[in-house]
């Protein structure tokens, strides 16, 4: 046996229901907040995420999957979807039709990152972007949206964390302010500390290794320098999450990981989960369009982890195990392909079907039945054949009805519907 590849996983018939589930939630929010869905390719040319997440982050240094292309070009497994969403909102103009995108995608990441529990190689994110809106209600919108997605899921122990980054106006004094700390005493940093702290010192904030943590715990706060108006947009993010009763705290070390993100950061966690509770991410990134040349408009995101979600929603969601409506036990040889006919002309009917072609006694077929949760067994033998008429026995009941084979899917769609 060839096993699967470390960091990677199944999603098995058992769990796929729980996916579904939460992805069916999440796109009945998103149509209720004017989200439209979109959809892209999981590999792009890796200069798009080394321009857009930038150089000096761990998903660029050391996760992404990136291999040359026939052309020579180097192509990565996307490790997030904003930049692919921002790449086609450009390449495609979206803008031209309407600079007012509401997006939403859900499909696999990829990212090299050290497998453990709630950490994989290929998760899978539900995203969301909004273009062309700098109001800071959208802001306090998406986490509304994100906070209302957990909340129905069933999700407890939630907490938003906030913060605002500022902007390339207030930022730098920011910047200054941080590597000025750095300058004068930087023992105990880690190694990737040490080498991004010129480069980018507002990463050795978020850095999660405990010595780091340590160094940078008296660390200036990004809303200290806030300019005027990036200090009224952060006062209005947090007005409007009180008017809608989003509890929310704020946390002047949460500097999210990418170089593009401005203004308003967050990041939903669980207590629920142990080490890795942030189930939700996101941001402003009123830059990232232009820098991808595309014309200048704000935008903000978020990601949302599936796979954390549905190990959480899985030990609370009612597991509904699948059961077809009808279990054909066709009795010998002979008749397997009336029974092929009748499960083809019952599947086609939209009624859910399973059906033994082993043609083996009746006690093993009920035994089978039995095992895949069937509702009713339609019983074929070569006496039922010869009188034209079958037998369907509710397997709750025990009750058995006759069913003649002439119109038997409208016989059938009939007592099913009687039977509800
Ligand atoms: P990020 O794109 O890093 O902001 O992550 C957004 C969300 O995706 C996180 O809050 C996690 O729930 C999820 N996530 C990120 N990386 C992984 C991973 N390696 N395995 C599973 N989930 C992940």
């Amino acid at each position: 046996m060839i096993p699967l590849i470390r960091g990677f996983k199944d999603i098995l018939p058992d769990e796929t229901p729980v996916w579904k589930a939460i992805e069916d939630t999440a796109i009945a929010i998103f149509q209720s907040f004017g989200f439209r869905e979109i959809r892209l390719p999981i590999v792009e040319k890796a200069e798009l995420f080394q321009r857009s997440i930038g150089e000096n982050t761990d998903i660029v240094e050391k996760e992404m999957y990136t291999f040359p292309g026939s052309r020579g070009e180097m192509i990565t497994l996307r490790p997030e979807a904003t930049a692919s969403v921002v790449r086609a909102y450009i390449q495609q103009q979206l803008y031209a039709r309407d600079p007012v995108q509401k997006l939403y995608t859900i499909g696999p990441m990829f990212r090299r990152e050290r497998p453990q529990k709630g950490r994989y190689r290929q998760f899978y994110q539900i995203s969301a972007e909004v273009f062309g809106i700098d109001a800071p209600y959208i802001d306090a919108q998406l986490i509304v949206l994100a906070w209302t997605l957990l909340e129905r899921l069933g999700v407890t122990g939630l907490s938003v964390q906030l913060n605002s980054l500022g902007c390339p106006a207030c930022r730098p004094a920011f910047k200054r302010a941080l590597a000025d700390m750095l300058a004068a005493g930087t023992g105990g940093l880690c190694a990737d500390c040490l080498r991004r702290k010129d480069k980018n010192p507002l990463r050795v904030l978020d850095c999660k290794v405990p010595a780091c943590r340590e160094v940078m715990k008296d660390a200036p706060s990004m809303t200290d320098y806030l300019c005027e108006d990036c200090a009224r947009h952060f006062s209005k993010v947090q007005s409007s999450l009180i008017r809608q009763q989003i509890p929310f705290v704020l946390n002047p070390r949460l500097v999210r990981g990418l170089d593009y993100y401005t203004r308003t950061a967050f990041e939903i966690q669980t207590d629920a989960l142990g080490a890795q509770n942030a189930i939700a991410g996101g941001g402003r990134y009123d830059g990232l369009v232009k820098a991808l040349d595309g014309p200048e408009q704000p935008a903000i995101g978020f990601a949302i982890g599936l796979d954390r979600l549905v190990e959480l929603v899985s030990q609370t969601m009612p597991q509904k195990p699948f059961s077809p409506d009808i279990f054909i036990a066709a009795m010998g040889e002979e008749i397997q392909e009336k029974a092929f006919d009748w499960s083809c002309a019952l599947g086609l009917a939209g009624i859910k079907t399973e059906t033994d072609f082993s043609g083996k006694s009746l006690k093993a077929l009920m035994k089978r039945a039995d095992r895949v949760g069937a509702e009713h067994v339609l019983i074929a033998g070569s006496q039922e054949l010869e009188a034209g008429v079958l037998v369907l026995r509710n397997m709750n009941t025990k009750e058995q009805v006759p069913v003649p084979i002439d119109g038997m899917v409208n016989h059938i769609k009939q007592y099913l519907k009687d039977y509800q």
